[in-house]
């Protein structure tokens, strides 16, 4: 069995706790991630996936119950030392790149050893070979401005892959790329995933891209409704699979 590396013990969040109208957006929530893990959270739009993955991942501190990242209760850490911790522990990819126009592509990817105080000469190197693993390695001294949509995503993908995370946390990372994009970029996460040992928690809509993952968790109503695995079907039954759950739980939504 590999080692543990996200718990989650009985997660609650609760919006706006102290107004009138609170909203819980997650309730009670448990789950344990191991190494090389890859895990896909769907559900419908409003069920609760960005406040899962936030409250799992360091972004959001939970109302009630317990993360544990690497064995660390995140809720412990103080400000400074979550933002450490995340820099060294966490690879986050949103929809969003969030890279920064007024740094060339070098100074993005290097931005968490910067932060890190990591020695020049150490970043430069380590920011070449990710650059080169990710196809961004002619293009180190452009601006963000200068590059195409999927070269911007890869670039902050090598930024945040730069740092060697154990866990990769994408909130709809294919949200902004075309269809061979997307592919590229699951095609990545599978390799890394299983000749590195690299964990992977994932929202997404897309039911394809879903089934590049090895479990699907279907949130519905702040709750985990339904668990997939894999295990031993192939890529186009298992995304048959979620094609089905996604259906069934939409017809639900209809006769409830
Ligand atoms: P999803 O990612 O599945 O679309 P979210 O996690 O964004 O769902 O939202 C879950 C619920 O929590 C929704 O009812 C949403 O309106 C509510 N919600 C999300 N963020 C906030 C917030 N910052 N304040 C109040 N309510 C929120």
């Amino acid at each position: 069995m590999n080692n543990e590396i996200l718990v989650a013990e009985n997660v609650t969040k609760i919006y706006g706790i102290d107004t009138k109208n609170p909203v819980t957006a997650l309730s009670d929530v448990s789950l344990t991630m191991y190494e090389s893990d890859f895990i896909c959270v769907m559900g419908p739009s409003g069920s609760g996936k960005s406040t899962f993955i936030n409250n799992l991942s360091t972004i959001d501190i939970p109302t009630k119950g317990k993360v544990f990242i690497n064995g660390q209760e995140v809720r412990t850490m103080g400000e400074n030392e979550v933002g450490k911790f995340r820099y060294e522990n966490l690879g986050f990819i949103f929809q969003e790149f969030n890279l920064l126009e007024s740094l060339t592509i070098f100074e993005n990817i290097a931005v968490p050893l910067t932060l890190s105080h990591v020695p020049l000469e150490e970043v430069k190197q380590r920011v070449q070979v990710i650059a080169k693993k990710l196809g961004v390695d002619e293009l180190l001294d452009k601006y963000p401005s200068e590059c195409s949509g999927g070269q911007r995503q890869r670039a902050s993908i090598a930024r945040a892959l730069v740092t060697n995370p154990k866990l990769i946390v994408a909130d709809e990372p294919t949200g902004n790329l075309d269809s061979k994009n997307s592919h590229d970029l699951l095609e990545l996460f599978k390799r890394l995933n299983e000749e590195e040992g690299v964990s992977i928690l994932m929202v997404t809509h897309d039911s394809m891209i879903a089934s590049y993952s090895q479990k699907l968790l279907y949130i519905k109503d702040g709750q985990i409704a339904e668990t997939i695995e894999r295990k031993d079907l192939t890529q186009k039954e298992y995304f048959y699979k979620i094609v089905d759950v996604n259906s069934t739980e939409s017809q639900k939504l209809f006769i409830d």
